[in-house]
């Protein structure tokens, strides 16, 4: 630790970690009211340095320039698309100096395309804060080592900067582990199933951190190979949809439970499993966080609503009230003393959804087993391309396929007035981001 900024970075780090502890037990009052103690200081540099804010602002601007909380409702919804036509003018003309340095993120993007993404060092080390508060509340050892299974191609994933020697990482530091922490063993998520499993093996007891799908795929092929089960202490998972259909394998082959996050590169963390529940919990201090439902009102328990994001910390390239496309659906406030606000815990983009004319958003749950069993163990994708247009993609193996009793399990999916094409494709595997969605929507109304 011979490098100043690294060490102010993780003392940093540390006292977030130790405000959000305290953070962890407030009522939701008194969290707003602390999201409105940061928006104090945001909006006003925001109007002043970052060109595309300066008359954006003024319903919640007073004349002194002060943030005014009461009319944070006026204040306009700001479409990615209109984030991503007008994305150098959300980059301020000057950044504090308690901030630290920017680094920049590219995003995938299932649709429009990789979007450059900009953040502080300030907004990252709350981000790792948050990140040890998640490993603390699920009580994990930190010392002990985490397989990391990604993509680690950072011109297209999501993933934190390329460091140069990955082999030599660890996972938390040294003041939150007590002691020596754990280090990251990398490998790459486009290695076959069977190559990931034996080297999992070759690593003992250790966390795994991957993708649901690939966790999915592990699972699989340990249910087909029982002698092959590693030793997991826990599956971490980010990145994709983490279905109950997924949970469930993971436990019954994997003996492991999934530990969930939910981030993505404009927002960063948002969401984090609830140790003791069915629900995630909105990550109030990093983010104000908004789900809207009908007329833009807030979603009620059961709705699905639109989520709405302001970074707080971020004053890199501040995003005001920014629509991420996601779906959530708000759930009963959770009974585990947290008062951040509880969502369900699978989260929907419309790529990842299917929709039928005049119904709600949906996502079918296949059994993975009983696929496995029609497809002869085929990998395959559940693909919406029309209004009530769907086809199944697989990868031939030699085995007969009853495609009648195949289309009969999608139907009863899908339900009355769909029609369903069962292809064969050459081949199926996931995006250059490492990401592969099982159901993924293609349709756009
Ligand atoms: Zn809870």
């Amino acid at each position: 630790m011979s490098d100043p900024n690294a060490s102010r970075q993780t003392g940093t780090i540390q006292q977030f970690y130790e405000a959000l502890l305290q953070t962890e037990t407030y009522s939701a009052k008194n969290l707003a009211r602390f999201q409105d103690n940061v928006l104090k200081d945001l909006l006003p540099f925001v109007a002043r340095h970052v060109p595309f804010y300066r008359e954006r602002l003024a319903p919640v601007l007073r004349s002194d320039g002060s943030f005014d909380p009461e009319n944070w409702t006026k204040l306009p919804i700001l479409a990615a698309a209109e984030f991503r036509a007008n994305r150098e003018a959300f980059r301020p003309t000057e950044l504090p100096a308690s901030h630290g340095a920017v680094a920049r993120y590219v995003s995938s993007g299932s649709t429009g395309g990789a979007t450059a993404f900009y953040r502080s060092a300030l907004s990252e080390a709350a981000q790792n804060a948050a990140h040890y508060r998640h490993y603390q509340a699920f009580k994990l050892d930190p010392q002990r080592n985490l397989a990391m299974i990604r993509a680690f191609d950072n011109t297209l994933a999501r993933s934190r900067p390329e460091l140069l020697d990955r082999t030599k990482i660890s996972w938390t530091a040294e003041w939150f582990a007590g002691g020596a922490p754990g280090m990251i063993e990398p490998l790459t998520v486009f290695t076959p199933v069977a190559s990931q499993v034996e080297w999992l093996n070759g690593l003992g007891e250790v966390y795994l951190n991957t993708f649901p799908s690939n966790a999915l795929a592990i699972a699989r092929y340990v249910a087909r190979n029982p002698g092959a089960r590693p030793r997991l202490l826990a599956i971490l998972t980010a990145g994709e949809p983490l279905t109950g259909e997924v949970r469930r394998q993971c436990v019954e082959h994997l003996g492991s439970s999934c530990i969930d996050l939910y981030s993505n590169a404009e927002c960063g963390l948002i969401a984090c499993d609830c140790p003791s529940g069915n629900v995630m919990h909105v990550q109030s201090e990093l983010n104000r966080i908004e789900i809207l439902g009908q007329n833009d009102k807030p979603a009620r328990p059961g709705e699905w609503g639109r989520l709405i994001f302001t970074p707080l910390y971020n004053f890199a390239m501040p995003l005001i009230r920014y629509e991420s496309g996601d779906l959530v659906r708000v759930t009963e406030p959770c009974g585990c003393g947290r008062n951040h606000p509880a969502i369900e815990r699978m989260i929907g983009r419309p790529s990842n959804l299917f929709r039928l004319p005049r119904k709600k958003w949906f996502r079918p749950e296949l059994d993975s087993a009983m696929m496995e069993g029609l497809l002869g163990n085929s990998r395959w994708q559940f693909i919406q391309t029309g209004a009530s247009a769907f086809e199944l993609h697989y990868m031939p193996k030699n085995a007969d396929i009853d495609i009648r009793k195949l289309r009969h399990v999608l139907k009863k999916a899908l339900g009355q007035g769909s029609s369903v094409e069962i292809k064969p494709v050459a081949a199926l595997g996931p995006a250059s981001s490492g990401k592969f969605l099982a159901i993924s929507n293609r349709f756009r109304a």
